[in-house]
């Protein structure tokens, strides 16, 4: 698999030499919309923040195979008084747009590691959950963060700076099975370094009201429609039996200049149907007791999820319902089913034509 490594890694640097800067105030941006809270059916807050870059994607390994982040951000320093101020002016706007009502969650992405000081400093890690702590209707905070950087040093700062608030921590697991996992995603992370992680949240939580959440990865590249639903189900399962409090699924999208877009291209690759991501959440709440999120972004895109134009958008409007109440979706039936069984059967056959060169 060294092939993979040594091409995506080509391909970042190529990608990254390409980007047109843009300024850190430009790259940030802000909504918000229904959402599943810990408590029950709630809004929630997004945030993009910009930071100079996950630090993953920028070492010499050339980042994760399905993403482009990194071609999203500044690729500078953003000081924390910068920071800071973004983060200011976005909850600023969007508390005036939606009336804050009880209860919100806010979500912060950082595109690479908030609880890595070299991207989030902590002043304004600091700065941004004090802020917040001021709003009572707010009951979560979510960040996001690769586990060698969740200490209990970190955690506790944290949590400490918003007391009674829920503070979780995401993680891109991505999928269960190490292997998968390094040799075809370039994750860098193995299952041990993943349940050190969550188990000091574990521990912590005797003092603090701290969550864990992974993001699984549902089709990663040379990986068949067949073993993406099985991969996603066993992940689900995996993360449960770790301690981990909720899953959030991610279908991939092609991101540009990605491992991912150059097999798309050759043919070799193509997002997961959107029937499959029905049938993973089907057989994951039946199997799974903790929350689990579909997300949805880029479904019915050429870059994203597809059945048929016909399905694309009722399918997609099934799932958000069915992740706010957690329930599961109801038989729907489309002409283009009977080829996406088809596929089912006969992909494990057809994935392995997949060629890197
Ligand atoms: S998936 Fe996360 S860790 Fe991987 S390159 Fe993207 S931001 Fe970095
Ligand atoms: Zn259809």
């Amino acid at each position: 698999m060294m092939g993979i490594n040594k091409l995506n890694r080509e391909l970042r640097e190529r990608s990254l030499g390409r980007i047109d800067k843009k300024s850190p105030r430009k790259l940030a941006a802000s909504w918000s919309s229904e959402d599943l809270l810990y408590s029950g059916p709630g809004r929630s807050i997004f945030m993009v923040l910009p930071t100079p870059g996950c630090a993953w994607a920028l070492s010499d390994s050339g980042g994760c195979t399905m993403c482009s982040y990194v071609a999203d951000s500044p690729l500078e320093t953003v000081t924390a008084e910068e920071l800071l101020g973004i983060f200011h002016e976005h909850l600023k706007k969007q508390i005036q747009r939606e009336a804050l009502e009880s209860p919100t969650a806010v979500k912060l992405f950082v595109s690479g590691s908030f609880l890595n000081p070299e991207e989030v400093p902590v002043k304004a890690r600091q700065g941004i959950l004090m802020a917040l702590d001021d709003y009572p209707e707010i009951e979560e905070v979510v960040v996001e963060s690769r586990p060698e950087y969740v200490t209990r040093e970190v955690l506790r700062e944290c949590c400490e700076a918003l007391p009674g608030k829920i503070f979780e921590v995401s993680m891109g697991l991505e999928t269960w099975d190490e292997r998968r996992r390094l040799n075809i995603i370039n994750k860098g992370f193995s299952n041990e370094e993943f349940e050190r992680a969550v188990s000091i949240i574990q521990e912590l939580k005797s003092e603090y009201p701290v969550r864990s959440k992974v993001y699984l990865l549902v089709k990663p590249i040379l990986t068949s429609e067949k073993e993406a639903i099985s991969d996603a189900i066993q992940s689900a399962e995996y993360a449960e039996q770790s301690g981990v409090d909720r899953v959030s699924f991610c279908p991939s999208t092609i991101h540009k200049g990605t491992l991912m877009e150059m097999l798309w291209r050759k043919g070799s690759y193509q997002p997961p149907w959107i029937w499959s991501v029905i049938e993973i959440i089907r057989r994951v709440r039946s199997l799974v007791k903790i929350p689990v999120i579909m997300d949805t972004a880029g479904f019915g895109t050429r870059r994203g999820p597809y059945n048929c134009k016909k399905c694309n958008s009722a399918l997609k409007d099934m799932i958000i319902q069915s992740n706010i109440h957690q329930t599961i979706p109801e038989d729907f039936e489309c002409k283009c089913r009977s080829k996406w069984l088809a596929e089912v059967e006969y992909s494990g056959i057809t994935h392995s034509a997949s060629k890197l060169s």
